[in-house]
């Protein structure tokens, strides 16, 4: 009897059995997460890397150990024929596309006086603009009652001196999301984000000083960092068909940091 329940128990966890995903930004932090919950959640997950090449390696290595399988591909979400030739590599080795995770991101700070101009294109060409290349490339793959999710940042709600590029760019993915959602929505297409708060990655140590890191773990809720499992998990959420009354919101996975 016991085996018998730990085998329903082990069933009911693949949520994702038979999809495929896609998370860009899978070698390192939120990204290797997500992609590592949806493989555990039985979808075939592809992801991408930008430069990190080894640390992709190590990621396919994780989740190849696991049941399922995993593949990896170098693309720059910021270089349309990368993008292009992405979706048409995972048409001929997956034949569709059911979930699309826009993670990849870059961040860079500064006050106004001290910026240059010319951080809005590096941060928008990665934070917007390959969202929407990603997204428009794949739409033809992109199933009828397929997902769309995009990572947005608490920072694009929650005013923060020092980083208003960045936060602008997070704030433009929250409108991609609501209008795609009404745009998508006929094909049983949802488009969701999630905003998390500060989270352990590397991105996380190369924005913020020690001091800065403890000062935000103070205004959480929850009183601690968050970890790219965090996010993980309302993203799988979100993907799965548990979530498929949920469209056109962004959810924030911050421990509360902005209440
Ligand atoms: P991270 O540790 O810096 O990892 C970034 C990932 O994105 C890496 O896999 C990187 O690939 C990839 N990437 C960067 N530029 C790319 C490009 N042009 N094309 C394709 N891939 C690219 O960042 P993270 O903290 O995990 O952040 C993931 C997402 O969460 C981002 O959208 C970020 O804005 C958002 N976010 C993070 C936090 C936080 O506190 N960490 C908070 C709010 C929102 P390589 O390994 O090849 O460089």
């Amino acid at each position: 009897m016991k085996v018998l329940e730990g085998q329903s128990q082990q069933v009911s966890n693949k949520r994702l059995a038979g999809k495929v995903a896609l998370v860009t930004g899978g070698s390192r932090g939120i990204g290797t997460a997500i992609a590592k919950r949806l493989a555990e959640e039985g979808a075939t997950v592809a992801f991408t890397y930008s430069k990190n090449k080894s640390s992709a390696e190590q990621v396919l290595n994780d989740i190849n150990q696991t049941e399922t399988k995993a593949y990896a591909y170098k693309a720059d979400v910021a270089q349309d024929n990368e993008v292009n030739l992405l979706i048409d590599q995972i048409k001929s080795d997956h034949g569709k596309l059911d979930i699309l995770i826009n993670n990849a991101g870059v961040w860079e700070g500064g006050p106004l006086q001290d910026v240059d101009v010319e951080q809005f294109d590096r941060i928008f060409d990665v934070n917007v603009r390959g969202v929407i290349a990603t997204t428009k490339a794949a739409l033809n793959l992109l199933q009828d009652g397929g997902r769309i999710i995009n990572i947005s940042s608490v920072a694009a709600t929650f005013a923060t001196p020092g980083m208003s590029i960045y936060s602008a760019s997070k704030a433009a993915l929250d409108s991609l999301t609501k209008i795609w959602a009404q745009e998508l929505g006929a094909r049983q297409i949802t488009v969701n984000g999630v905003a998390p708060g500060t989270t352990a990655t590397d991105m996380y140590h190369q924005a913020l000083s020690e001091e800065a890191k403890v000062a935000f773990n103070e205004k959480t809720a929850l009183k601690r960092v968050g970890e790219p499992e965090d996010i993980a998990a309302v993203v799988a959420f979100l993907a799965s068909p548990d979530g498929g009354w949920v469209t056109g919101k962004t959810i924030a996975a911050d421990g509360g940091i902005n209440i």
